[in-house]
């Protein structure tokens, strides 16, 4: 007896025990329900990034060959929106490691797009030293998905750009990816000059927003970074906030960053500094928030790297109109749960029990954001080593990932509306590479809570930069349904389930490449009214 494709899904959701509702074609077969604990995927203690393999290569040939190795990384960005006929910026960032030569390369340009109005040829020169990147402009004539790859023409080496989203009209929400965690030389840890920082941002990384948050800034300091937060605000091109990073140390309270929907705000410094302190713990720093007029509209603090083991972030407390969301990922590793890819090495490792998932298991509501948390001077993906900014040898540090970034789903590129969708937890983190992550449930976007009496109808639709191996929905912390990636670069799946809610389900969404480059979609919270 032979099934229709449609007769086979009903067949195949039939014998998992889920009623299936639509799925992309290629991405139907391989749905599979997770069933057993969060733990279930075993992990390599240290899942490598590509660069990171190609890295390891290149040293273990250099070594044997007897010569100095010295890969080159291209990494090539655009925002992702953009208009037909509308010329946009495509950065080209060098990741230069194990070597004092700037690149040199000549690099020729093509796209998925025939029509695309395409840069000539260029060869890298001393004038893109200083940033060691380089801003292209393209034009795209064909509507949809469009990759632009470039070429080295020395080594033949090719890198892809992220996947850009051409259309004739704007969508009501534009993604935008940004870097908010950032320390300048203005922090006593940090380095490069708080403009290198910024502008390595804006121009080498192509991000749409970013913030400098130093940490417990004097007075003077806050002034300044105010001051160069409005500098550099460029509305529709470069979103920037007063920012900074509540540091605290031996209080058991993680840290914060405190960010501004306004300029203004206060700087309500915690105990890094003696003397200097104007708080006494998490509580008093939310309570002095509100004193100084702010609320959960106006100001906002997000917990970073709450897993390390120097400074855990506590779960028993929180302030729930203030803190909206967790760093999960950022240089110095993923706090998303002990069982993942990644795993914090740096700040004494991870803390059992400060995972992101111990928090939402809690109770807390965060969605997720990833940043860099970069101290090199550049900030964005390319954080292999504390001492980039100034050093004429890019040294290889195995304990440090690549910067993180937040995606984020906003009407417009403006300091308001980068706020306002982090605040509503319209955000999603990544390992610093722009994939494209879209996840509703009933209708309601990431980050969301509402209530129904049946069981959620969940769509997911991913685009990556390169091949996916898996993308999980996790209910609950535990592993829930999975697509495997099977070489796609996209996949999209719907479903609903017929066993009944729970009285608060969430769920959120995991995605692993295969070159292990993650994303996580900030999760949807469903109560049982
Ligand atoms: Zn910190
Ligand atoms: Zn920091």
């Amino acid at each position: 007896m032979r099934f229709t494709r449609r007769q086979m899904l009903f067949n195949i959701a039939a014998a998992s025990g889920l009623s299936f509702l639509k799925s992309s074609a290629r991405a139907q077969e391989v749905l599979t329900p997770v069933r057993s604990q969060a733990n279930h995927i075993v992990w390599p203690s240290k899942m490598p990034s590509p660069i990171d393999r190609a890295v390891e290569q290149a040293r273990d040939v250099a070594q044997s060959e007897g010569y100095e190795f010295s890969p080159y990384g291209l990494l090539v960005n655009a925002s992702t929106n953009q208009l037909l006929d509308v010329p946009f910026r495509l950065s080209t960032a060098v990741l230069r490691l194990g070597h004092t030569d700037r690149f040199r390369g000549s690099l020729s340009f093509r796209c998925s797009d025939p029509n695309a109005v395409m840069p000539p040829p260029y060869e890298f020169s001393p004038k893109d030293d200083l940033y060691e990147s380089h801003l292209f402009e393209i034009t795209l004539r064909r509507e949809g998905q469009q990759v632009i790859t470039i070429r080295e023409e020395i080594s033949g080496n090719e890198f892809s750009s992220n996947v850009i989203v051409a259309s004739k009209r704007e969508p009501k929400y534009k993604l935008y990816c940004g870097d908010i965690h950032i320390h300048s030389q203005w922090s006593f840890d940090g380095r490069g000059e708080p403009d290198y920082n910024y502008i390595y941002a804006r121009d080498a990384m192509n991000l749409d927003f970013a913030c400098l948050t130093e940490h417990d800034p004097t007075d003077n300091i806050w002034e300044r970074i105010k001051a160069k937060a409005r500098e550099l605000y460029q509305p529709g091109r470069f979103a920037t906030m007063s920012a900074y990073e509540w540091t605290a140390h031996n209080l058991g309270e993680g840290h914060k960053n405190v960010y501004y929907r306004d300029w203004e705000g206060p700087v309500l410094r915690s105990n890094l500094v003696p003397g200097r302190a104007g708080t006494t713990s998490a509580a008093d720093l939310w309570a002095k928030l509100r004193k100084a007029g702010k609320s959960g509209k106006t100001a906002m603090t997000i917990a970073p790297h709450p897993a390390a083991k120097a400074f855990p972030v506590p779960w028993d407390h929180y302030d729930r109109e203030f803190q909206r969301c967790v760093e999960i990922y950022s240089t110095w590793g993923n706090s998303e749960s002990s069982a993942g890819p990644r795993q914090i090495q740096y700040m004494e490792g991870s803390a059992q029990g400060h995972f992101v998932q111990d928090g939402l298991a809690a109770g807390q509501r965060l969605g997720f954001v990833g940043a860099s948390d970069s101290h090199s001077g550049r900030p964005g993906y390319p954080a292999h080593s504390r001492l980039y900014y100034d050093s004429d040898y890019v040294r290889w540090e195995p304990e440090l990932y690549t910067g993180g970034i937040t995606g984020v789903y906003a009407e417009e590129l403006t300091r308001e509306a980068v706020f306002d969708a982090i605040r509503n937890r319209r955000c999603y983190a990544t390992t610093g590479k722009r994939i494209i992550v879209d996840f509703k449930a009933d209708d309601h976007w990431m980050g969301e809570e509402y209530k129904s009496t049946n069981a959620p109808h969940i769509s997911v639709k991913v685009t990556g930069t390169a091949p996916l191996a898996s993308v999980t929905v996790v209910k609950n912390n535990r592993d829930y349904f999975r697509v495997e990636g099977r070489g796609r670069h996209e996949l999209e799946f719907e479903y609903g389930k017929t066993e009944p809610p729970g009285e608060t389900d969430y769920y959120y969404v995991r995605v692993i490449q295969e070159d292990y480059e993650m994303a996580w979609a900030s999760p949807i919270w469903i109560a049982r009214p």
